[in-house]
This record gives structure tokens, C-alpha cells and sequence, in this order.
């Protein structure tokens, strides 16, 4: 069966001001989708039709397939970053997640201003994350399609997209003004919550 691009856990205009409805329009509807039709088209050809998507990232990265991993890859963390959003609702981490934050960072705040550091800081295109290494917080950032599926010890929680296709249409050129906005408003602390027990990457799987 091939990949279908998954519909978004809110309305295009739930995200209000923080990310609009033609920014979703544009960022699921044609870039996340070409990546899955692309996606389908090359692993029909390789021989990988029936395998799970995260089967198909990392057969591409160990055949070093650049144009298969990438658009799986991308398939799969657009897939996890919608999961990462949800609407304004002045969301903040409660229970054993603000417990690990507060000490690995200090306090929430604190740790969205790393996060926002990292993705600002990040050259071109890319992925900020927070992820669980082994059982620690660890705030990174991935160049372009790379993702957390292909590293053993990056368990995946919460992603920015910081593509200049997440940002371009609200915010233009002004990065730290996305990741500011997005990070602290429109964050589904819920699923970031859910994503510690180390299993993020089947949420943004499908099968073959
Ligand atoms: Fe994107």
C-alpha cells in the first residue's frame, strides 16, 4: 500500500496567527505531499514496496540512496512536526516532563530559549530538536532531511521546522520570530509528554 500524506490533527485555521492557514496549506498540502509522492514513486522502483516507512529511511541510508532517504525522511518528520503543534491553548508541560525540564534546563522557559537558540542558530535548511538521549534532554538540530529515525541515540520528542518553507509565507526572512512564536504558543505539550516513553518514531510511522 503506498504512503498517504497524513491529515492534520487541527483545522488549517486552529494554528490563528502563529502559523496561518496558507502556511499549512502550502507546507502539508504541496511540500509534505510532494515528498510522499516522491517517496512512493522511488520505493516502488527499489524494490521497497510493502516495507513500513521507517524501514524504507533506513534501508536509503544503508544503501546511501540520498534521494530516497531524503524524501522519506522528510515524509516522516513533517509527519512527527505536525503531531508537535496544536492550537493556542497556553500550553505548558505539567507532571514527570516539566519535572525533567526544570532539571535539565532549569525551567521551561529556559528551555524553549535553547530550543529557539538552536534553531536560529542552525545554517540553512534543517530540523531543531528536543530529543531523549538514552534517559537525558538533549536539544540538537539535524541538516536538511536528516532525521532522528537514523540515529540510535536520538529518541524524538518535540521538532521545529526550519525549512524557510515553514516560516516564509508569515514571517518572511525573520527565523527567530517563527521559532519564538511557535515555541511558545502553539506547542502540543501532550504529545511531547507521550514521547517519552522512546516510542515518538511510530507516531509519525505507516506501514507498507
Ligand atoms: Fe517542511
Amino acid at each position: 500500500m503506498p504512503f498517504t500524506l497524513p491529515e492534520l490533527p487541527y483545522g488549517q485555521g486552529a494554528l490563528g496567527q502563529f502559523m496561518s492557514a496558507e502556511t499549512l496549506s502550502f507546507h502539508h498540502g504541496k511540500h509534505h505531499k510532494a515528498y510522499v509522492d516522491k517517496t512512493n514513486a522511488l520505493a516502488g522502483e527499489k524494490g521497497l514496496a510493502g516495507a513500513s516507512l521507517v524501514e524504507v529511511i533506513r534501508a536509503a541510508r544503508e544503501r546511501g540512496d540520498q534521494p530516497l532517504f531524503n524524501n522519506s525522511a522528510q515524509h516522516w518528520n513533517h509527519s512527527f512536526y505536525w503531531q508537535c503543534l496544536a492550537p493556542p491553548e497556553a500550553q505548558r508541560p505539567t507532571g514527570k516532563l516539566a519535572r525533567m525540564i526544570n532539571e535539565a534546563f532549569g525551567s521551561t522557559e529556559q528551555l524553549l530559549a535553547k530550543l529557539k537558540e538552536e534553531a536560529v542558530g542552525h545554517f540553512s535548511n534543517g530540523w531543531a530538536w528536543l530529543v531523549l538521549d538514552r534517559d537525558a534532554l538533549r536539544i540538537t538540530s539535524l541538516h536538511d532531511a536528516d532525521t532522528p529515525v537514523a540515529h540510535e541515540d536520538m529518541r524524538p520528542l518535540l521538532t521545529l521546522d526550519v525549512w524557510e518553507h515553514a516560516y516564509y509565507i508569515d514571517y518572511r526572512n525573520a527565523r527567530p520570530d517563527f521559532a519564538e512564536k511557535v515555541l511558545g504558543n502553539i506547542v502540543n505539550w501532550e504529545f511531547v509528554a507521550e514521547n517519552l516513553d522512546g516510542r515518538g518514531e511510530e507516531r509519525a510511522n505507516q506501514p507498507g
